[in-house]
Protein backbone atom coordinates (compact mmCIF):
# COMPACT_ATOMS: atom_id res chain seq x y z
CA UNK A 1 0.00 0.00 0.00
CA UNK A 2 1.14 3.82 -0.48
CA UNK A 3 1.64 6.23 1.94
CA UNK A 4 -1.59 8.08 1.39
CA UNK A 5 -2.89 4.59 2.00
CA UNK A 6 -1.16 5.07 5.32
CA UNK A 7 -2.39 8.37 5.87
CA UNK A 8 -5.99 8.30 4.38
CA UNK A 9 -7.24 4.74 4.42
CA UNK A 10 -8.00 3.35 7.68
CA UNK A 11 -6.49 0.54 6.96
CA UNK A 12 -8.16 -0.06 3.61
CA UNK A 13 -6.71 0.89 0.12
CA UNK A 14 -7.38 4.74 0.27
CA UNK A 15 -9.54 5.65 -2.63
CA UNK A 16 -11.83 3.10 -1.31
CA UNK A 17 -12.27 5.00 1.97
CA UNK A 18 -15.84 6.34 1.50
CA UNK A 19 -14.39 9.19 3.86
CA UNK A 20 -12.45 10.40 1.07
CA UNK A 21 -15.42 11.20 -0.62
CA UNK A 22 -17.12 12.51 1.84
CA UNK A 23 -19.74 15.70 1.93
CA UNK A 24 -18.45 17.14 5.16
CA UNK A 25 -15.01 17.55 3.54
CA UNK A 26 -16.62 20.17 1.62
CA UNK A 27 -17.42 22.22 4.39
CA UNK A 28 -13.90 23.51 4.11
CA UNK A 29 -13.56 27.08 2.48
CA UNK A 30 -10.24 26.27 1.08
CA UNK A 31 -11.63 23.13 -0.91
CA UNK A 32 -14.86 25.04 -1.84
CA UNK A 33 -12.52 28.19 -3.43
CA UNK A 34 -9.76 25.31 -4.83
CA UNK A 35 -12.88 24.16 -6.94
CA UNK A 36 -14.26 27.09 -7.64
CA UNK A 37 -11.12 28.15 -9.42
CA UNK A 38 -9.68 24.79 -9.99
CA UNK A 39 -9.84 25.05 -13.92
CA UNK A 40 -8.15 28.41 -14.86
CA UNK A 41 -5.35 27.94 -12.12
CA UNK A 42 -4.95 24.71 -11.53
CA UNK A 43 -5.57 23.41 -15.25
CA UNK A 44 -5.07 27.16 -17.09
CA UNK A 45 -1.94 27.63 -15.50
CA UNK A 46 -0.54 24.48 -15.24
CA UNK A 47 -0.90 23.30 -19.01
CA UNK A 48 1.21 27.26 -19.46
CA UNK A 49 4.00 26.05 -17.10
CA UNK A 50 3.97 23.09 -18.35
CA UNK A 51 4.97 23.39 -22.10
CA UNK A 52 8.02 26.17 -20.49
CA UNK A 53 9.23 22.72 -18.55
CA UNK A 54 9.10 20.49 -21.08
CA UNK A 55 11.15 22.90 -23.14
CA UNK A 56 13.82 23.12 -19.95
CA UNK A 57 13.70 19.41 -19.61
CA UNK A 58 14.50 18.78 -23.42
CA UNK A 59 17.24 20.69 -23.06
CA UNK A 60 18.62 19.67 -19.78
CA UNK A 61 17.43 16.04 -19.58
CA UNK A 62 16.51 16.67 -16.14
CA UNK A 63 14.38 19.55 -14.04
CA UNK A 64 15.85 21.21 -10.79
CA UNK A 65 15.79 19.29 -8.13
CA UNK A 66 13.95 22.24 -5.98
CA UNK A 67 11.25 22.68 -8.34
CA UNK A 68 10.83 19.15 -8.71
CA UNK A 69 9.91 18.68 -4.84
CA UNK A 70 7.88 21.41 -4.87
CA UNK A 71 5.50 20.45 -7.54
CA UNK A 72 4.97 17.10 -5.88
CA UNK A 73 4.57 18.63 -2.73
CA UNK A 74 1.95 21.10 -4.38
CA UNK A 75 0.04 18.12 -6.39
CA UNK A 76 -0.24 16.05 -3.04
CA UNK A 77 -1.86 18.22 -1.11
CA UNK A 78 -4.33 19.83 -4.05
CA UNK A 79 -4.53 17.96 -6.75
CA UNK A 80 -3.34 14.17 -6.85
CA UNK A 81 -3.58 11.48 -8.89
CA UNK A 82 -3.28 7.78 -8.93
CA UNK A 83 -3.40 4.79 -11.29
CA UNK A 84 -6.74 2.63 -10.85
CA UNK A 85 -7.29 -1.10 -12.91
CA UNK A 86 -10.97 -0.85 -14.05
CA UNK A 87 -11.75 -3.37 -11.01
CA UNK A 88 -11.64 -0.72 -8.75
CA UNK A 89 -13.47 2.01 -10.96
CA UNK A 90 -16.28 -0.46 -10.91
CA UNK A 91 -15.89 -0.36 -7.29
CA UNK A 92 -15.98 3.23 -6.71
CA UNK A 93 -18.24 4.20 -9.50
CA UNK A 94 -20.36 1.51 -7.71
CA UNK A 95 -20.84 3.00 -4.37
CA UNK A 96 -21.75 6.56 -6.21
CA UNK A 97 -24.98 8.17 -5.13
CA UNK A 98 -23.64 10.31 -8.22
CA UNK A 99 -21.28 9.81 -11.35
CA UNK A 100 -21.61 12.81 -14.10
CA UNK A 101 -19.35 12.83 -17.40
CA UNK A 102 -18.04 16.18 -18.29
CA UNK A 103 -15.45 17.39 -21.05
CA UNK A 104 -11.43 16.32 -20.08
CA UNK A 105 -9.77 19.97 -19.09
CA UNK A 106 -6.50 18.79 -19.74
CA UNK A 107 -7.58 18.28 -23.41
CA UNK A 108 -9.47 21.56 -23.74
CA UNK A 109 -6.51 23.26 -22.37
CA UNK A 110 -4.34 22.01 -24.83
CA UNK A 111 -6.19 22.35 -28.11
CA UNK A 112 -9.77 23.28 -27.27
CA UNK A 113 -10.71 20.16 -28.02
CA UNK A 114 -13.73 19.08 -26.40
CA UNK A 115 -13.34 15.03 -25.11
CA UNK A 116 -15.89 13.69 -22.59
CA UNK A 117 -13.80 10.67 -20.62
CA UNK A 118 -13.80 12.77 -17.21
CA UNK A 119 -16.45 11.35 -14.31
CA UNK A 120 -17.21 13.29 -11.42
CA UNK A 121 -18.11 10.88 -8.62
CA UNK A 122 -20.24 11.88 -5.36
CA UNK A 123 -21.27 9.74 -2.75
CA UNK A 124 -24.03 12.06 -1.66
CA UNK A 125 -26.81 13.25 -3.56
CA UNK A 126 -25.00 16.63 -3.11
CA UNK A 127 -22.70 16.78 -5.86
CA UNK A 128 -19.05 18.49 -5.18
CA UNK A 129 -19.13 20.16 -8.51
CA UNK A 130 -21.60 22.21 -8.71
CA UNK A 131 -18.65 24.69 -7.08
CA UNK A 132 -16.61 24.41 -10.36
CA UNK A 133 -16.65 26.90 -12.74
CA UNK A 134 -17.74 25.86 -16.31
CA UNK A 135 -17.24 28.89 -17.48
CA UNK A 136 -13.74 27.87 -18.59
CA UNK A 137 -15.18 25.71 -21.16
CA UNK A 138 -17.41 28.17 -22.59
CA UNK A 139 -20.81 27.10 -21.15
CA UNK A 140 -22.28 28.20 -18.01
CA UNK A 141 -23.12 26.50 -14.81
CA UNK A 142 -23.56 22.72 -14.63
CA UNK A 143 -24.36 22.60 -18.51
CA UNK A 144 -20.95 20.35 -19.38
CA UNK A 145 -22.24 17.88 -16.88
CA UNK A 146 -23.86 14.55 -17.65
CA UNK A 147 -25.70 12.84 -14.96
CA UNK A 148 -25.25 9.00 -15.95
CA UNK A 149 -26.47 5.88 -14.79
CA UNK A 150 -23.66 3.35 -12.74
CA UNK A 151 -23.30 1.19 -15.50
CA UNK A 152 -23.50 3.24 -18.29
CA UNK A 153 -20.71 5.13 -16.71
CA UNK A 154 -19.03 2.09 -16.24
CA UNK A 155 -18.92 0.63 -19.81
CA UNK A 156 -17.88 4.05 -21.28
CA UNK A 157 -15.36 3.98 -18.92
CA UNK A 158 -14.56 -0.22 -20.35
CA UNK A 159 -14.47 1.44 -23.87
CA UNK A 160 -12.00 3.86 -23.15
CA UNK A 161 -9.73 1.69 -21.76
CA UNK A 162 -10.53 -0.54 -24.95
CA UNK A 163 -9.42 2.48 -26.83
CA UNK A 164 -6.11 2.99 -24.48
CA UNK A 165 -7.02 5.31 -21.70
CA UNK A 166 -5.72 4.92 -18.28
CA UNK A 167 -7.88 4.99 -15.57
CA UNK A 168 -6.93 7.81 -12.75
CA UNK A 169 -8.22 8.98 -9.71
CA UNK A 170 -7.91 12.68 -8.71
CA UNK A 171 -8.38 14.63 -5.67
CA UNK A 172 -10.08 18.28 -4.90
CA UNK A 173 -7.37 19.17 -1.84
CA UNK A 174 -6.56 15.86 -0.55
CA UNK A 175 -7.60 13.78 0.61
CA UNK A 176 -11.11 14.32 -0.97
CA UNK A 177 -11.64 12.55 -4.41
CA UNK A 178 -13.92 14.07 -7.27
CA UNK A 179 -13.04 12.34 -9.95
CA UNK A 180 -11.91 9.83 -12.55
CA UNK A 181 -10.26 10.35 -15.97
CA UNK A 182 -9.21 7.82 -18.19
CA UNK A 183 -6.15 9.21 -20.27
CA UNK A 184 -3.68 8.50 -22.19
CA UNK A 185 0.23 9.75 -21.88
CA UNK A 186 -0.53 12.76 -24.38
CA UNK A 187 -2.91 14.48 -23.41
CA UNK A 188 -3.16 13.98 -19.49
CA UNK A 189 -1.03 16.72 -17.50
CA UNK A 190 -0.14 14.66 -14.80
CA UNK A 191 0.82 11.64 -17.04
CA UNK A 192 2.84 14.23 -18.78
CA UNK A 193 4.81 15.49 -16.21
CA UNK A 194 5.36 11.59 -15.26
CA UNK A 195 7.29 11.60 -18.26
CA UNK A 196 9.79 14.88 -16.70
CA UNK A 197 10.07 12.67 -13.51
CA UNK A 198 7.67 14.31 -11.76
CA UNK A 199 5.93 12.50 -9.63
CA UNK A 200 2.22 14.17 -9.55
CA UNK A 201 0.80 11.06 -10.08
CA UNK A 202 0.94 7.61 -8.23
CA UNK A 203 0.82 4.32 -9.50
CA UNK A 204 -1.44 1.93 -8.73
CA UNK A 205 -1.86 -0.64 -6.39
CA UNK A 206 -1.47 -3.39 -8.24
CA UNK A 207 1.15 -5.19 -10.57
CA UNK A 208 1.17 -7.03 -13.84
CA UNK A 209 2.51 -10.21 -13.87
CA UNK A 210 2.66 -12.62 -16.88
CA UNK A 211 1.80 -16.61 -17.16
CA UNK A 212 4.47 -17.68 -19.29
CA UNK A 213 2.84 -20.96 -20.17
CA UNK A 214 0.00 -18.81 -21.68
CA UNK A 215 2.06 -16.15 -23.63
CA UNK A 216 2.74 -16.30 -26.73
CA UNK A 217 5.39 -13.73 -27.36
CA UNK A 218 3.10 -11.69 -29.63
CA UNK A 219 4.52 -8.13 -28.61
CA UNK A 220 0.66 -6.73 -28.07
CA UNK A 221 1.33 -5.87 -24.65
CA UNK A 222 4.70 -4.48 -25.17
CA UNK A 223 2.73 -1.97 -27.76
CA UNK A 224 -0.29 -0.89 -25.34
CA UNK A 225 2.18 -0.10 -22.15
CA UNK A 226 2.26 3.73 -21.98
CA UNK A 227 4.97 3.35 -19.25
CA UNK A 228 7.40 1.23 -21.32
CA UNK A 229 7.49 -1.38 -18.45
CA UNK A 230 7.16 -4.64 -20.93
CA UNK A 231 10.09 -5.86 -23.07
CA UNK A 232 10.83 -9.54 -24.19
CA UNK A 233 12.55 -12.00 -23.04
CA UNK A 234 14.04 -15.39 -24.28
CA UNK A 235 12.96 -18.33 -22.53
CA UNK A 236 14.31 -22.09 -21.82
CA UNK A 237 13.92 -23.89 -25.25
CA UNK A 238 14.15 -20.58 -26.80
CA UNK A 239 11.06 -18.98 -26.90
CA UNK A 240 10.17 -15.30 -26.44
CA UNK A 241 7.86 -13.82 -23.94
CA UNK A 242 6.71 -10.66 -22.29
CA UNK A 243 8.51 -9.56 -18.89
CA UNK A 244 7.43 -7.04 -16.88
CA UNK A 245 9.69 -4.39 -15.11
CA UNK A 246 7.61 -4.25 -11.96
CA UNK A 247 10.19 -1.20 -11.15
CA UNK A 248 8.14 0.60 -13.94
CA UNK A 249 4.78 -0.98 -14.26
CA UNK A 250 1.83 1.51 -12.88
CA UNK A 251 -0.71 -1.16 -12.55
CA UNK A 252 -3.42 0.22 -15.17
CA UNK A 253 -3.92 -3.20 -16.17
CA UNK A 254 -3.90 -2.02 -20.46
CA UNK A 255 -1.94 -4.88 -21.35
CA UNK A 256 -4.45 -7.33 -19.49
CA UNK A 257 -7.39 -6.17 -21.70
CA UNK A 258 -5.22 -6.28 -24.62
CA UNK A 259 -3.90 -9.75 -24.20
CA UNK A 260 -5.57 -12.55 -26.26
CA UNK A 261 -4.14 -15.50 -24.31
CA UNK A 262 -4.90 -14.22 -20.78
CA UNK A 263 -1.68 -14.59 -19.90
CA UNK A 264 -1.50 -11.18 -17.83
CA UNK A 265 -3.12 -10.30 -14.14
CA UNK A 266 -2.85 -7.77 -11.76
CA UNK A 267 -1.27 -8.47 -8.23
CA UNK A 268 -1.51 -6.35 -5.03
CA UNK A 269 1.72 -5.07 -4.57
S1 LIG B 1 -0.10 -9.78 -25.22
FE1 LIG B 1 -0.20 -11.67 -23.99
S2 LIG B 1 0.52 -13.28 -25.36
FE2 LIG B 1 1.13 -11.32 -26.29
S3 LIG B 1 3.23 -11.00 -25.50
FE3 LIG B 1 1.82 -9.96 -24.09
S4 LIG B 1 1.45 -11.49 -22.48
FE4 LIG B 1 2.30 -12.58 -24.21
S1 LIG C 1 2.85 -3.42 -17.59
FE1 LIG C 1 0.64 -3.47 -17.91
S2 LIG C 1 -0.24 -2.87 -15.93
FE2 LIG C 1 1.94 -2.29 -15.92
S3 LIG C 1 1.93 -0.15 -16.60
FE3 LIG C 1 2.26 -1.41 -18.43
S4 LIG C 1 0.22 -1.74 -19.29
FE4 LIG C 1 -0.06 -0.99 -17.19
Amino acid sequence: MCDFCTKHGDGKIWYKNAKNYANDLMADMRRRDYIHSFLDSTIGDGIASLGRLETIFKKKKKLPARLVTAMVEKAKDEHYGQVVPIEDVREIVNKAATVARMPCACRWAADKKEVRCCYAVSYTPEIWHKNLDMSYFGSIGDDGFETLSQRDAIVQMEDLEQAGAVHTIWTMVTPFIGAICNCTQKECLGLRTLSMHVQTLAKGEYIAAVDTSLCTGCGLCEETCQFHAISDQMVDGGETVARVDRNKCYGCGLCRSTCQEGAINLEQV
